[in-house]
């Protein structure tokens, strides 16, 4: 077999070392991918396959970008969950003996990436290590390089904890010891859908000794090097940014399983897997990047302590009355740039003087900030004043040292400013008293000479030069100039004494690039000291913004302060946050919720359709909101700290596991009993539809009874079986709530209202006449129906019968028309589609509106 080219054997060597990753091997302009990389680059990139030589007798695959349009490439391939080596040269190939030496600078990974063009804004992008322990232990680290941030959580009670976990949160990458058990590493990536990377050794790095003060267990330090060792590896500089680990206890906060963070939709929606639709995008009223990250942070873990909650509440209160500071407030932070990814750019050493220039005016904005705040009464907001520390070194440093309009390169001046630094001063002086030397010389010379149009001008190849016109030639003095260019109607003449200044100047400009450069970097250097200080600032920024946005979320959409109590639960017209939100103002309609020690568990029926999940959905978020710290959409509550919550709702079926809606159903519901305690809040949504009648019956059943006698959570349960009903007479805990229904002209109009006492009668065969079945099946189910109720054994079948439920989905528009409006009402309503906006003036507007609604009044 022929050899391989000496520039292909020291690819084959590089490659060897990152099999995971596509190769990206400089050469010349162009980063070039070969053999399998480039097959597949090709595909994923979409770019050209072609061949080249190697020295072997066949050519072989290749494929190739240009360096300067790597970027984006690199982002595709980030984003589809591949690992992507960059390979330099790492000499000048015009002084190297034989092949350019190359080497690997970075490995740019999914959890790694910095570039702000592959980060999402409003969202962490974490990468994860996960350690198993011989005590069946297990430490999850989380750090965002982005922003620097680094937090641990040991868990001690199993891998389904570790699933729990991790769901849901914004990682991109887990690494992991190889030998983790690869049914464990199977879940990883297909229930998490996380890239997965592996670091088997572990040492300690004395260099980050200072990052791990807060960790006292020798898990937490091995969970710890374990990713430190992977990201020093891959992104091979130091990393200053790196914020000390936060060790998260997770008996701190309120704890959400997989199942609730799903079916709750908190950061995002079941189908649609966006934002949109989600409590999150409900709350969302940040102004700046960093807000909107935190506020995710907290929708993920609640707290339990009831004085940080109170503490929230307070500032919330506080911001929410005062709207005209509030206003300010929000005005200011919106110019707040994003100081923790910055300090992380600064670290990592690719900002520009753009970029600083940025920060100094963000920094600018927190006296004001300051000043906002104190004039708040309340102490918990002074003391939010109290943690903004202007970073004073920091602003008069920038201030002093950068232009205020810098160019974005760093490499062709123009960056520093006058009097900063004394040597950049003389070079600059140099320059321009050289060039006013010139103005003078010209103006000397045409006296002289007496030629008006000699001029002296600049070119890259001659440098200053004489101008002279043919027709004055004659004019000249003899020996003085020396010719250099002769053009059609010109001469050009240079004289020792201008090429002597021309030296200087130009010496003097390159030097001050040169200079201006070196001046930044040792600035970006010294920005370094400040990274803590910016961090700090970053979250104390980060904090205001998020409760200022629970403020204005409060306010505009009505939510009033929670009180905390020790034992029930109260609700007086309690709404459904994201519903209400996308139904037309004042269509939603409030219920109130009361659970206590006697009654903790209310059983609710009603109609399909007829608000059952919604109302059990806005207690727990309800639950959710109170116990970040945000008011919540009722008009009064009280509440009790929860634990935990456990929820079964919804029909979306578990697709991706490939699990059935029945085993999904009672995983959820075992998970619930396995975990909950009294102070849990415990939905389950019509368990047992997954299966036949009795069977699922059997189980609901059961399974309220052991809620009831053995768990004793605050327990919200919907059912379609009636018969369930019956438990209010055995279960003296329980009781039974229903949604009302009525009938109107033969059809059933759902009223959302919540009423004590079971629903008398089933409304199924309405809600089918409704998705407009046929008359004659509607007919046959109602015949079925009547021999049910009057003889309690299954009708003889006309065919045969399928068992199971049917569910039919009616949109809402369609109840809502049915509904009776009064003469005056219609219209009004008529009146109201005939107006002409564009024709009216404002006040005829008002005007016109007043009537209207003085119509529907009466
Ligand atoms: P169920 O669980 O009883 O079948 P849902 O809770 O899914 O019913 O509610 C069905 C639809 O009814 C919701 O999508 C919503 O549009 C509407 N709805 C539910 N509760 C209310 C309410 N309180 N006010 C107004 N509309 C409601
Ligand atoms: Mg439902």
């Amino acid at each position: 077999m022929a050899k391989y080219t000496p520039m292909m054997e020291q690819y084959l060597k590089i490659k060897a070392e990152y099999k995971d990753a596509f190769l990206f091997f400089r050469l010349g302009d162009f980063y070039e991918m070969f053999f399998d990389d480039a097959i597949n680059a090709s595909q994923e990139l979409e770019i050209t396959l072609t061949k080249r030589d190697s020295g072997q007798k066949e050519p072989i695959p290749m494929c190739g970008i240009p360096y300067h349009a790597a970027e984006n490439y690199i982002k595709v391939l980030i984003e589809k969950g591949y690992k992507v080596a960059i390979c330099e040269q790492v000499e000048d190939p015009k002084t190297a003996k034989g092949v350019v030496k190359r080497e690997v600078i970075q490995l740019i990974t999914p959890g790694t990436v910095m570039e702000s063009t592959m980060l999402n804004e409003g969202e962490n992008n974490y990468i994860a290590s996960l350690s198993h322990f011989t005590d069946g232990s297990y430490v999850i680290v989380y750090n965002d390089l982005s922003t620097g941030e680094n937090r641990i959580a040991l868990i001690s009670h199993g891998w389904d904890a570790v699933i729990h976990e991790l769901y849901n949160q914004p990682i991109k990458e887990v690494v992991i010891s190889s030998n983790l058990p690869q049914e464990l590493q199977e879940q990883l990536k297909g229930r998490l859908n996380i890239t997965l990377s592996y670091q088997d050794e572990v040492k300690f790095n004395a260099e980050y000794r200072s990052l791990c003060e807060n960790l006292n267990d020798e898990r937490l330090l091995k969970g710890f090097s374990r990713l430190l060792n992977y990201v020093q590896d891959t992104q091979k500089r130091s990393l200053d940014h790196l914020q000390k680990a936060e060790v998260i206890e997770l008996n701190q906060y309120l704890s959400l399983d997989m199942y609730s963070k799903r079916n709750l939709e908190l950061t995002e929606t079941i189908i649609k897997k966006g934002k949109h639709g989600s409590l999150l995008w409900v709350l969302d009223k940040t102004v700046t990047a960093m807000g909107s990250r935190m506020l995710k942070k907290w929708l993920e873990r609640p707290l339990l302590n009831k004085a940080i909650i109170e503490e929230r509440l307070e500032i919330v209160e506080g911001f929410y009355h005062g709207f005209i500071e509030r206003d300010t407030l929000r005005e200011a932070l919106k110019s707040v740039y994003d100081l923790e990814r910055l300090a992380g750019r600064i670290a990592f050493g690719n900002v520009n003087a753009r970029d600083l220039i940025q920060l100094k005016q963000s920094l600018e904005k927190i006296p004001q900030i300051k000043e906002v705040l104190i004039q708040f009464e309340q102490d918990q907001i002074k003391d939010l004043a109290r943690e903004l520390v202007f970073p004073k070194h920091l602003v008069e440093l920038l201030d002093a040292s950068l232009a205020d309009e810098p160019p974005i390169s760093i490499k062709e001046g123009a960056i520093i400013k006058d009097g900063y630094n004394e040597q950049l001063d003389n070079y600059r002086y140099a320059s321009r008293n050289g060039k006013q030397w010139i103005a003078e010389l010209e103006r000397k010379e045409k006296q002289e000479t007496k030629i008006k149009s000699l001029k002296i001008g600049y070119n890259r190849v001659f440098g200053y030069y004489i101008e002279v016109t043919k027709a004055n030639l004659h004019l000249l003095p003899e020996g003085k100039y020396e010719r250099k260019q002769t053009l059609t109607n010109a001469e050009r003449y240079i004289t020792p004494e201008l090429k002597e200044k021309e030296e200087l100047i130009l010496e003097a400009e390159e030097k001050s690039v040169d200079l201006e450069y070196n001046l930044f970097i040792e600035i970006r250097e010294q920005i370094k000291e400040h990274i803590p200080e910016l961090q700090h600032l970053a979250n104390a920024v980060s904090k205001i913004d998020v409760l200022q946005a629970f403020a204005a979320v409060s306010e505009a959409n009505n939510y009033k302060r929670p009180n905390f109590v020790e034992e029930k639960v109260s609700i007086k017209n309690g709404r459904h946050p994201v519903i209400e939100q996308v139904m037309n103002d004042g269509a939603f309609v409030p219920n109130d919720v009361s659970l206590d020690e006697d009654k903790n568990i209310l059983l609710i029926t009603g109609p399909n359709m007829s608000g059952k999940s919604t109302y059990m959905r806005q207690l727990a978020l309800t639950v959710i909101m109170g116990q970040i710290g945000c008011f919540v959409p009722c008009d009064e509550a009280d509440l009790i700290i929860f634990d935990q919550i456990f929820t079964r709702i919804g029909a979306a079926d578990d697709l991706v596991s490939g699990q059935s809606t029945f085993m999904v159903e009672m995983l959820e519901a075992n998970h619930a009993i396995a975990n909950a305690t009294k102070k849990s809040l415990i939905l389950l949504d019509e368990i047992g539809r997954g299966t036949s009648t009795y069977d699922g019956m059997a189980l609901a059943q059961a399974i309220v009874e052991y809620i009831h006698n053995n768990i004793k959570a605050k327990t919200l349960f919907s059912t379609h079986y009636h018969e369930l009903t019956a438990l209010e007479e055995t279960l003296s805990n329980l009781k039974n709530i229903h949604v009302r229904a009525e009938e109107y002209e033969g059809n059933v109009v759902f009223l959302h209202q919540i009423k004590e006492g079971a629903a008398d009668e089933s409304y199924g065969i309405h809600v089918a006449k409704l998705a407009d079945l046929p008359e004659s099946l509607i007919e046959r189910a109602r015949t079925i129906l009547h021999q049910l109720e009057s003889n309690d054994k299954p009708a003889p079948s006309t065919e045969k019968m399928e068992s199971g439920q049917l569910s039919f989905f009616v949109e809402e528009k369609k109840t809502a028309k049915k509904q009776k409006l009064s003469a005056s009402d219609e219209k009004v309503i008529n009146d109201l589609k005939h107006l002409n906006l564009f024709e009216m003036t404002p006040l005829e507007a008002m005007n016109e509106l007043y009537r209207l609604q003085k119509d529907v009044k009466k």
